[in-house]
């Protein structure tokens, strides 16, 4: 891209898209920039967006907010309608932890609002919280790209994981929550870079910077294996979970899966 003026307008568009809320709308009019270089920020948004590190921040505010003009990868950048930081309660006790955004959560920004989403919602209520209670994210914060033409998802690679990760760190640093649940392979994989198999890891409980971490499969997994087994699985993990918080477990909360299923 040779034309500075172009080459400014690739750069600015993501950033501004996220500060002004202007999620897929991909115009933005020459004298509309033009305008914002004469306004002479203190800084270029971008120079912000590189130059500081995630560790820096002391509060999540800030820290999503650099997020959420983040451009450490170009091709996600240039696909996405946002980036996905995370939601819910930020002093939360218990934070689950996904793979990425997709389709419906590019275009809403929040993580978990698809038909997984939805399930994870119910599994959360079940547990006697609400989203507000808790907070939800993913490893990876951008939807990963899809080539022209195909749908659904792709899994992240290991080096978009690998720049995203000091983001979602920093976020459970500050969150400190008392436990994490880790959904489906890749969430485990990006946090603690174990590639066992989910049947070995599923049901343990592992650490991440000193916080117990609960492995269960990904709500996405439930929904294409409607086996009573596999759903009884994750309830279990999720009485698991409980149990560790402290939370007083129901007699309905334990036979809630026997009597839903039936
Ligand atoms: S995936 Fe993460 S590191 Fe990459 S651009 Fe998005 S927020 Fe930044």
């Amino acid at each position: 891209m040779s034309d500075p003026f172009q080459q400014g307008l690739a750069e600015a568009l993501p950033a501004l898209r996220a500060l002004k809320g202007d999620r897929g709308k991909a115009g933005a009019s020459r004298t509309c920039l033009e305008a914002l270089q004469l306004a002479k920020p203190r800084k270029p948004i971008r120079a912000i967006a590189s130059a500081v590190s995630p560790a820096s921040f002391k509060t999540l505010t800030p820290l999503r907010e650099a997020a959420l003009v983040c451009t450490k990868c170009p091709h996600l950048v240039a696909s996405r309608k946002g980036v996905v930081f995370g939601a819910g309660n930020p002093s939360a006790d218990l934070m689950f932890v996904g793979e990425a955004p997709g389709a419906d959560e590019d275009e809403q920004g929040e993580p978990f609002v698809g038909p997984a989403g939805q399930l994870l919602t119910k599994i959360i209520l079940a547990m006697g919280f609400t989203r507000d209670d808790i907070y939800i994210s993913n490893v990876l914060k951008c939807r990963p790209d899809m080539t022209v033409g195909m749908t659904g998802n792709r899994k992240p690679t290991a080096d978009e994981v690998e720049a995203c990760l000091p983001w979602l760190e920093r976020q459970i640093d500050l969150i400190r929550p008392k436990a994490i649940v880790a959904l489906g392979a890749t969430a485990v994989e990006g946090l603690m870079g174990l590639t066992e198999p989910m049947g070995n890891l599923r049901g343990r409980w592992l650490d991440f910077h000193e916080i117990p971490v609960m492995v269960t499969y990904h709500p996405s997994y439930l929904l294409h294996n409607q086996s009573i087994s596999e759903k009884r699985k994750v309830w279990e993990d999720m009485l698991l979970v409980l149990e560790r918080l402290g939370r007083p477990i129901s007699a309905k909360q334990k036979s809630f899966f026997t009597v839903a299923s039936k």
